[in-house]
């Protein structure tokens, strides 16, 4: 589903991702891990392109992010090429970037009405039914000012369902919530993890959710991939050095 090829991200002279191959298959929860720095947020948001690669290729469903076929080369992508991929990813974040003047069912439906172009009924069902996932149905007139952090980042994960994406990604969407309030935002995840078979990449500093979830956990070191293995693998009996020194520290 997606495919990192040998792609390079550098910030001036500081490389973050080097040489990273990495697949993520239909259905699959894999989980990134590591120290601060390592690149797991970048991973991440070229994926989204909110950043670009330097060198190699990320493909999702086969078909290259940026970049589209042409006389068999490879060529940038133009932009209705890029608006139609990136509806194909979906992501939250720490922060949860909701739209501040509209209501918890007004953020869910702008994107399918604007980008999707779904009629507002269409939204509004998708929408109540997701908000309903989420256990926030109740909250649905609700502007964000009103709403806890939890809650805000639950209406967060049923405004990105909404674009039905092909792939979610998470970045460490529990970090800034209250320790009170972060099961609720993980117990969302692990039903769309048991229940839906969606296929998501999730960055996070929780080594016993990503153990309990994953399919497959990623230890990132220096922008690249460490070890990786099941969570009994990696958490159980880790082979690198880096990845028990790792994890003794964050136990
Ligand atoms: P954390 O766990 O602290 O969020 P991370 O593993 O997600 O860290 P990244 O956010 O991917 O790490 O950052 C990797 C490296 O790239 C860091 O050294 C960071 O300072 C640097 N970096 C990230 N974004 C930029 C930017 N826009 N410009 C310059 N350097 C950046």
């Amino acid at each position: 589903m997606v495919r990192f090829m040998n792609v390079n991200k550098s910030y001036g002279k500081l490389n973050v991702i080097e040489q990273l191959n990495f697949d993520v298959a239909e259905g699959e929860m894999v989980s990134i891990i590591g120290p601060s720095g390592s690149g797991k947020t970048t991973v991440l948001r070229t994926l989204m392109t909110l950043e670009t690669i330097n060198d190699g290729v990320i493909y999702v469903e086969g078909k290259p992010l940026t970049h589209m076929a042409k006389g068999g080369a490879l060529v940038p992508a133009d932009e209705r090429y890029l608006r139609r991929m990136r509806t194909s990813i979906g992501m939250c974040f720490q922060s949860f970037n909701l739209f501040p003047h509209m209501t918890a069912l007004q953020n869910c439906m702008e994107g399918p009405v604007q980008v999707l172009g779904l009629s507002k009924k269409e939204a509004r069902e998708r929408s109540e039914e997701l908000l309903h996932m989420v256990g926030m149905i109740d909250k649905r007139d609700q502007h964000p000012s009103r709403l806890s952090g939890g809650q805000q980042q639950r209406v967060a994960i049923a405004r990105a369902l909404a674009m039905r994406p092909k792939v979610m990604l998470f970045d460490e969407v529990t970090s800034a919530l209250d320790p009170e309030v972060i099961g609720e935002v993980t117990n969302v995840i692990r039903k769309l993890v048991t229940e839906h078979n969606l296929t998501m990449l999730m960055v996070t500093h929780q080594m016993g959710f990503a153990r309990d979830i994953s399919d497959r956990v990623c230890f990132f070191f220096g922008g690249k991939i460490e070890e990786q293995g099941t969570p009994s693998e990696l958490f159980g009996n880790p082979q690198r050095e880096r990845t028990k020194q790792f994890l003794s520290a964050v136990k």
